[in-house]
């Protein structure tokens, strides 16, 4: 048996009452694992298949792992009552399932996903600050880090910063390559702002941050193509969310 703090981060069916489950875990990485019955009503481990569960899950171990058990940690049961907050928080799962391959161990990567989960869920953290804000400190943890802090040839502060989508790097006027995008002041001083890493910051820090709600938009689609562009493949999820969000904004 296999004991693995994991989330769920993808499930899909199998046969007429399993799932197969993709569970982001801190000792062991991205696994999957099959989950019998949970189509059932009243199963019993039905929440350890839920969108997001936040569980110890116990698998038997062979070459398709099997849920034999779970306790649940959280799960984020809010998520599923705010629709800009589940496709947020569906954004993230779909980048670790997408840039984590099986069976490597991301463990700085796992906390953070954690502690987004958790702000998103239990805080009034704007949903498309918490994103860009994860999916900046993700980059660096998949290593593609974005290389903002001064022009990338000369190392001065750019006065119009240009963004390369190969490199993910900024340059200014001088140094900027053919088909560096320019960026507005307002988006990269947010995207200057997105550390990553660290505690996902509270609404009173973007509140300070003074950016109009748009610019996060830019910096989300800003993100999806250097992920397309420099990493292989965008996140479907993350286009769906900036929809929603044009929706309204
Ligand atoms: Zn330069």
């Amino acid at each position: 048996m296999l004991k693995v703090n994991a989330l769920m981060i993808k499930s899909v069916d199998y046969a007429d009452n399993d799932k197969i489950l993709t569970l982001f875990s801190l000792e062991q990485g991205v696994i999957s694992a099959k989950i019998r019955g949970v189509k059932k009503a009243g199963a019993k481990l039905k929440f350890a298949a839920e969108p997001f569960c936040f569980a110890e899950y116990i698998l038997t171990e062979g070459s398709l792992k099997s849920v034999a058990n779970a306790s649940l940690n959280d799960s984020f049961y809010p998520l599923r009552e705010d629709l800009f907050r589940y496709y947020a928080a569906g954004a993230a799962a779909e980048f670790v399932k997408r840039f984590c391959p099986e069976n490597v161990v991301h463990a700085a990567l796992f906390s953070a996903t954690a502690r987004f989960l958790s702000a998103l869920a239990y805080t009034p953290v704007r949903a498309e600050g918490a994103l860009a804000w994860y999916l900046s400190g993700g980059l660096k943890e998949i290593g593609y880090s974005l290389r903002l802090d001064g022009c990338a040839g000369c190392g001065e502060v750019p006065r119009r910063p240009f963004f390369d989508f190969g490199e993910g790097s900024v340059y200014c006027e001088d140094c900027r390559g053919e088909g560096a995008k320019e960026l507005s002041r307002d988006t990269y001083k947010l995207l200057l702002a997105l550390r990553g890493g660290e505690e996902t910051p509270q609404e009173s820090f973007f509140e300070e941050l003074g950016v109009e709600k748009g610019y996060y938009l830019r910096a989300l689609r800003l993100i999806n193509r250097f992920l397309l562009t420099a990493a292989g493949g965008e996140l479907s999820s993350l286009k769906a969310f900036i929809k929603l969000c044009e929706g309204v904004f």
